[in-house]
């Protein structure tokens, strides 16, 4: 079986396991149970592995479309969150170890902003109203080592 298969296969016997603890409101017959962590991740790769449109998960898992996508956009979310949160943790991890060697070459790199320098800006404004300099002061959020210049 080729691996898109055997893919294909799991996620139909998945279905079957969340369709078999399904609630159904008596009224309409639909599902009224909610989407457990399983079934999340469970349409999410139906999703992004096999391509299945939200018409399709919904009818693989017994629920209205509608759901299957805020489900898989949520997660899509959290997935992107988390991404973004790793980064600035290798971010702040290189800042952190250069600063531990006396090194903030790493000013120059806007990527750090906010995650290892803070950065305060000033502007002088001349007399006809026209900015005549900005500067700048950069401060290490790790050992408070500061470096000012101008912006040109
Ligand atoms: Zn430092």
């Amino acid at each position: 079986m080729l691996m898109k298969d055997r893919l294909i296969k799991r996620i139909e016997d998945q279905a079957k396991i969340f369709k078999s603890r399904a609630v159904k409101g008596l009224e309409d017959g639909k599902r009224h149970d909610l989407v457990q962590r399983d079934e999340r991740k469970s349409m999410w790769t139906a999703h992004n592995r096999l391509g299945w449109s939200f018409p399709k998960i919904g009818s693989a898992f017994d629920r209205d479309w509608r759901t299957a996508k805020k489900v898989v956009e949520s997660h899509n979310a959290k997935l992107d969150q988390r991404r973004r949160r790793n980064l600035i943790k290798v971010l702040r991890d290189e800042a952190y170890s250069k600063c531990g060697k006396d090194d903030h070459s790493w000013f120059d790199d806007s990527r750090f902003e906010g995650i290892a320098y803070r950065c305060e800006r000033s502007y002088e404004v001349g007399y006809f109203g026209n900015v005549e300099t900005r500067g700048f002061v950069k401060t290490c959020l790790f050992c408070g080592y500061s470096q000012s210049g101008i912006v040109i």
